[in-house]
């Protein structure tokens, strides 16, 4: 047996004898019917036909099995009905993720910021947010983050990392112990599999923000003169739970814009040749004094014609951020 088989036969042992007490008490069908697949995948375990897809034989991919042991037809072989379900079940998480994002522009506390949030498939594993200030006078804060993986599994960590930090700003702690409990809570959650790379702002309404920033691209600030990367930075949130975080303190003056992204932006590859960071940079000088929402479209259209019809590898986020006189 593989480790992977020997994991699934315990585990699908443990569900059936809980079944059983489930059955035994209330003889409801959808136990009964679930216990009797949870019967099937043992048998097939211990003959060995099971992670073979019972319509073409062929083996079924590994990580569809640690999700679902109960499978027993490869997603190539599912009847029309059966994929039209999975899709709707994406559709919706898709919607639910939309209903998760800020505002695409906003105007607050002497901030001006725009993003651009661009899945690659249904749903995507980047994090973007704009927790609004508890009261007048307090920061703003901003948090960009890109999740390990792909797919409904990187989405349902993006939704887990919203959630840790909607809680956690308004306890009003610096940025780096914020980061490091956000971290500790992140890497309980995932048992260290996933991680995910994420930057926060805290924006003051006189003009002064403070940045942490743990393993995500560093951000682009252009001043007029040129474009310069923001250094520093810790190790992503998730990979070890006693990670420790610092923070830079900056000030942005009007006419200065920092722009944040996801590596969907730097890493997008025509063939074997990436976007880059130089690009991205030039990218960047080239429309930095538009408006904003001008200025993410005149980046995104850059990078389309440097991918011209090379297939999207990644999600992308682009956000901008800016002073208001
Ligand atoms: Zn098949």
């Amino acid at each position: 047996m593989t480790p992977l088989e020997a994991r699934t036969l315990e585990r699908l042992s443990a569900r059936r004898d809980h079944l059983a007490r489930l059955t035994a008490s209330r003889n409801e069908h959808r136990w009964v019917d679930l216990m009797r697949r949870v019967d099937a995948a043992i048998g097939a375990l211990e003959v060995g036909t099971w992670g073979f897809c019972a319509v073409c034989h062929d083996p079924m991919s590994a990580e569809r099995l640690a999700e679902d042991p109960l499978v027993r037809v490869c997603l190539e072989c599912l009847s029309e009905a059966e994929r039209r379900g999975l899709e709707r079940d994406l559709q919706a998480a898709g919607k639910v993720q939309r209903t998760l994002l800020p505002p695409a522009r906003l105007v607050q506390a002497g901030w001006e910021v725009a993003y651009h949030w661009e899945p690659r498939g249904v749903v995507s594993g980047d994090h973007v947010d704009l927790i609004p200030p508890a009261a007048p006078g307090s920061p703003l804060h901003l948090v960009l983050g890109d999740v390990s993986g792909k797919g409904v599994a990187a989405a349902l960590l993006q939704s887990h990392l919203h959630a840790l930090f909607r809680a956690l700003v308004p306890t009003g702690q610096p940025l780096p112990d914020l980061f490091k409990r956000a971290n500790e809570l992140f890497a309980e959650a995932t048992s260290s599999v996933s991680y995910a790379t994420l930057a926060a702002l805290r924006l003051e309404s006189d003009g002064r923000f403070s940045i942490a920033n743990a393993g995500h691209p560093r951000p682009l600030l252009a001043d007029g003169r040129g474009v310069r990367p923001l250094e520093g930075g810790g190790l992503p949130l998730g990979l070890f739970g006693d990670s420790v975080y610092t923070e830079r303190e900056l000030a942005l003056a009007p006419g200065q814009t920092l722009l944040l992204y996801t590596d969907g932006w730097t890493e997008a590859a025509r063939g074997e040749r990436e976007f880059g960071i130089g690009r991205a940079a030039a990218s960047l000088r080239r429309s930095a004094s538009l408006p904003l929402p001008d200025l993410l479209t005149a980046c995104r259209a850059d990078l389309e014609r440097y991918l011209g019809d090379a297939p999207r590898g990644d999600d992308l986020t682009l956000v901008a951020v800016r002073r208001v006189a």
